[in-house]
């Protein structure tokens, strides 16, 4: 797969690396150059400085085909126009924005835009972690 990754910061590093070393060929974009340097010296994939409010970065990274888009910056907004400028004018398959309001997350969702919501998954997790379930029988939060 081809996939791209806007945000270079603490998720969007751990994103490129996995999916790197899972034989898919990975492009990641941060406005902050000092991000990019915090890729692994063995990263294969394409490292591009660039603003994901900038419409010249999209123009660019999908003259090539990308079968997924990750929206993972820290900043909502920058997130949900980025996954739309993806799916809506370059028609890639899977995109998904990293929301951290709530309750933004869930009106997108409902408008069809893919989110994860980081407060929401962490909030289930705590929950889960004061029930009174025995530790071996939880399930892990996905
Ligand atoms: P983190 O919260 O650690 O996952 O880091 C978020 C990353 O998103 C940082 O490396 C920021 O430089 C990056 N970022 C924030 N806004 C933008 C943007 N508009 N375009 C590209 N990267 C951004």
């Amino acid at each position: 797969m081809r996939v791209v990754i806007l945000g270079c910061g603490r998720l969007g590093l751990r994103l490129a690396a996995k999916l790197t070393k899972e034989g898919n060929r990975v492009v990641v974009i941060d406005k902050n150059q000092n991000s990019l340097h915090k890729l692994d010296r063995d990263f294969s994939g394409e490292a591009l400085q660039g603003d994901g409010v900038n419409m010249e970065i999209y123009q660019s990274v999908f003259s090539e085909k990308a079968d997924v888009f990750f929206a993972v910056t820290n900043s909502d907004n920058t997130n949900i126009m980025a996954a739309e400028i993806a799916r809506q004018k370059y028609k890639v398959e899977k995109t998904i924005a990293r929301i951290g309001d709530p309750i933004r997350a869930k009106a997108f969702e409902e408008l069809g835009i893919e989110t994860v919501c980081p407060t929401t998954m962490c909030e289930k997790k705590l929950l889960k972690m004061i029930s009174p379930v025995k530790p071996q029988d939880r399930e892990e939060v996905d």
